[in-house]
Parts: structure tokens; C-alpha cells; sequence
């Protein structure tokens, strides 16, 4: 249709509620379509609503997307900034008797439904204001009657070619006159996407599948305008693991609680491009440029995609140790107490050896703790199985022997056995039942330090 026309799409939130991980999916994938494309992407904050926007979740997502790195390439526009626009555009459908004013009340249109019902009809709007004139319809405005405008449905069958689920008959008909307005500087989602995607000059719309039955609306308030209508891809819902609707738990979590945990914005993203997409040879790890290069819409799926935060894990223990130790010390500086940093090498050796553990920067100041201070532990966890403790007491006294003189403790250890020498000094160095290796932590700590911690097990188990 338009081969011609440059790219653009738009990411188009409400921000009526915390950035979700459903809406960032979107934002990624419009992102991606516009980059792999030479496009352009635009964001489009859809705040016509005053009652339920709030400037603080419009700068949740601005946040958000500055932080994955998805930038917009022109500035965002305001629907609520752009309210002369709906107006001309509502003056000329109503001129043109595309749309009328309507007047019936709430109690009114509930009696409509409940005798359609009763007669086993669906709902849909009775078209009793139809007939009502402009000139007729602005005298009884002037006379304090109040209205909302309606949209006159064309009773005709709208067939959209989505580029994800193919091509879809949605039958006009059955709608009804939806309305469209509910005055002339109060304009709704439907009529007021519909104008903007088209003056925006929008040549692809990229969305959630709830969005597909507004789809066919927007088309014909679009054919009413005389305006072009851009392209569809509707992408799958997101479910839980369980495959049933995605908890209320991970709906309502703002997208930035996870940028607050520490989680990099490259497991992020490689997390929500495979919410609904997999690359070709189906590998779980994908940097951007690799995204940007190889993503389509024909490889977007139908069917729902399961959200698993374990996964999410996964990718960021995986992009984390592809990180320099400097790196991750950037990246750790808020999570841990200002005291560790005047520590630097020592702080520098724990991130050495605890890289490989770190699943998100928040876990770093809890597995890590040990190495500045000894956790108070039970002297029951020293004890390795069914090991006598007498044994376990003359284990210790041998390793610290051997430390002392710089000598072999893994000869040591096989020698007396492993668990028996290896267990006990492990929880000695730590004081914890899960830990790097002893080896590891006794490099870390140094000499001293181990020796006085290992001292301090001795006495616990003399007692
Ligand atoms: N404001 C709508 C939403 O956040 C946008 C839907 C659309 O992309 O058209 O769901």
C-alpha cells in the first residue's frame, strides 16, 4: 500500500497506572520493528483521561525507556496538548453526519440493554439520537441538556490483514455507535488514536492483542476523516507460567522495580524480546545489535507467551559475568554500604569470586556480607554429615596448622577427607551454609582474617 512511506510506528501508553512489563514488550517491539527498519519510533503519551493520568507515571516510562536504551526519535507529544486538534476533527465528523450528538441517560441506555438482553439480543446502542439534527442537538445544549457524541457505525464488514495473526472479518454491525466523545474538548481513546496515528502519519500500528476489537473502530472513524489508516501486528497476551492470565502480582509491578533490583538493562531486554518472539536458531541469549538485525514480525507468535521471572534470572546472572570486575563495581555502587568502597581490594577480589553467584545487583550486599563482617552462626553447621565432632575440632586445628605455614590444605584434605576438612573450614571462613569455595574465600580474606575466623570456630566447638 504505502511501500513508499518511511517507517514510523508509536509506542502509546496510558499513564494510568505503573509502567508495565507488558507495556515495555510493546515499546521494545515497536523499537525494534522501527530500528531493523530505518524507521523512525515515536512515543505518544495518551493522557486524555484527567482524572486517572498522573505526570508521575508519565515519567516512569519516559524513565524506563531511557533506561533499556529505547530511544525515541522525535520528541513525545501529549494527547492532552493536542486537544484543538480532536476538536476540528469532531466538528467535521459531526458536520459531515458522520457522528450526532446523543442525549440519552445512563438509565435510559441500561433499559435499552436489559430489553435487548431479554430478548436474547447482544447490546449494542439503540440509535435513538441518530435523527437528532446539529441545529436540534445545539439548542438543547444551549438549553443545559447535556450529550456525549457518538460515532454512526456503517453496518459493513471490516476485514484487517494483521501482519501477526493474518487476516481477521470483524462485522460493524454488531457494534453499535460507539461513543466517541464525551464533549467536543473531551475526546476517547478510540477517536483520538485514531486521529493521531493518522496525522502522525503512523505506518504501522504495533500493539497488545487486547487492542484487536478496537482495531476495526479505528479504521472506519479513520475512513469517516478521510484519513489514511496505517498497517496492524497485534502482539500475544502475556501469561504466567502456569499459562493463565499474568498474575496481578507482575501486572501492577512498575517495570522500574526491576531496575531498581539491579537487574541490567541488557538481560531486560533479552527477557521481553522473548516474550512473544524467538530468533532463528531459537538461542535463549541475543544482544541488541543482533535483535535489531534479525527481528521480523512474520517470527512474532500467536499463541501467548509465557512470562517466567526465573528466566529473567537466568539472563542476568549470564550478562553479569560477562562483565570486567570494574564494571560490576559501577554497576553495584548503590546496592552496598559506603564503608565497603574504601575497601576497593578487597571489594574487587569478592567480585571475583562471587560473580559466577549474583543473580541481580540487590543480591550482592547479602551473599557477599560475610567477607566484611563474620554472620553470628550456629556451631551445629560446622559439623560435615555424620562426622563426629571431636573429629571435626582436630580437622580444624590441622587446617589452621597448615594455613599457618602456607602449606597444602587441599593435600590436607585429601588426606583426612573432603568434606570433613573442606565442610567445616568453608563454614568457618563464611559463616554460612552456602558460599563460595573455602580456597576461594581464604584467598579473599588473606591469612589473618582466616586464621582469627577459624580460631573463633576452634573455640565455639571446645565449648
Ligand atoms: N493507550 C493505549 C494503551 O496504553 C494505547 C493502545 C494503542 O497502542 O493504540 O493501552
Amino acid at each position: 500500500m504505502e511501500s513508499s512511506r518511511p517507517i514510523r510506528v508509536r509506542f502509546a501508553p496510558s499513564p494510568t497506572g505503573p509502567f508495565s512489563i507488558g507495556n515495555v514488550r510493546t515499546a521494545l517491539f515497536n523499537w525494534l520493528f522501527a530500528k531493523s527498519k530505518g524507521g523512525d519510533f515515536l512515543v505518544r503519551i495518551e493522557d486524555t483521561d484527567k482524572e486517572r493520568s498522573k505526570k508521575e507515571y508519565e515519567k516512569q516510562i519516559l524513565e524506563g525507556l531511557e533506561w533499556l536504551g529505547l530511544m525515541w526519535d522525535e520528541k513525545p507529544i501529549r494527547q492532552s496538548e493536542r486537544l484543538v486538534v480532536y476538536e476540528k476533527n469532531l466538528k467535521k465528523i459531526l458536520e459531515e453526519g458522520r457522528a450526532y450528538w446523543c442525549f440519552c441517560s445512563i438509565d435510559e441506555l441500561e433499559a435499552q440493554r436489559q430489553s435487548q438482553l431479554s430478548q436474547g439480543l447482544a447490546p449494542k446502542y439503540s440509535g435513538k439520537c441518530r435523527s437528532i439534527t446539529l441545529e436540534e442537538a445545539e439548542g438543547k445544549m444551549k438549553k443545559g441538556e447535556s450529550a456525549v457524541i457518538r460515532f454512526k457505525m456503517p453496518e459493513k464488514k471490516v476485514t484487517v490483514n494483521d501482519l501477526v495473526r493474518g487476516k481477521i472479518e470483524f462485522d460493524a454491525g454488531l457494534m453499535g455507535d460507539i461513543v466517541i466523545a464525551k464533549s467536543l474538548k473531551e475526546p476517547l481513546y478510540n477517536f483520538a488514536a485514531a486521529v493521531d496515528d493518522a496525522e502522525m502519519r503512523v505506518t504501522h500500528v504495533i500493539r497488545g492483542e487486547d487492542h484487536l476489537a478496537n482495531t476495526p473502530k479505528q479504521i472506519l472513524i479513520q475512513e469517516a476523516l478521510g484519513l489514511p489508516h496505517p498497517h496492524f501486528a497485534h502482539m500475544p497476551l502475556i501469561l504466567g507460567p502456569d499459562r493463565k492470565k499474568l498474575s496481578k502480582r507482575y501486572l501492577d509491578k512498575s517495570f522500574l522495580d526491576y531496575k531498581n533490583q539491579g537487574y541490567l538493562p541488557e538481560a531486560m531486554l533479552n527477557f521481553l524480546v522473548l516474550l512473544g518472539w524467538h530468533p532463528v536458531e531459537d538461542r535463549e541469549t541475543i544482544s541488541r545489535e543482533e535483535m535489531i538485525k534479525e527481528f521480523t514480525l512474520e517470527r512474532v507468535q500467536k499463541s501467548g507467551a509465557i512470562f517466567n521471572e526465573k528466566k529473567l534470572d537466568w539472563l542476568n546472572a549470564y550478562y553479569i559475568k560477562q562483565l570486567k570486575p570494574g564494571e560490576i563495581l559501577e554497576k553495584i555502587r548503590p546496592f552496598i554500604p559506603a564503608g565497603w568502597l574504601k575497601k576497593k581490594r578487597l571489594l574487587m577480589k569478592i567480585i571475583e569470586a562471587e560473580k559466577e553467584r549474583v543473580k541481580a545487583f540487590s543480591d550482592f550486599k547479602e551473599l557477599t556480607g560475610f567477607f566484611f563482617e563474620l554472620p553470628d552462626y550456629d556451631e551445629k553447621m560446622l559439623i560435615w554429615k555424620e562426622t563426629p565432632r571431636e573429629k571435626i575440632l582436630d580437622n580444624l586445628k590441622k587446617v589452621r596448622d597448615v594455613i599457618k605455614v602456607n602449606g597444602d590444605v587441599m593435600a590436607l584434605a585429601e588426606r583426612e577427607g573432603r568434606g570433613e576438612v573442606l565442610w567445616p573450614l568453608r563454614v568457618a571462613l563464611s559463616g554460612r551454609s552456602a558460599s563460595p569455595g573455602p580456597l576461594e574465600i581464604l584467598d579473599v580474606l588473606g591469612k589473618t582474617e582466616s586464621l582469627k575466623r577459624i580460631n573463633q570456630a576452634v573455640k565455639k566447638l571446645e565449648a
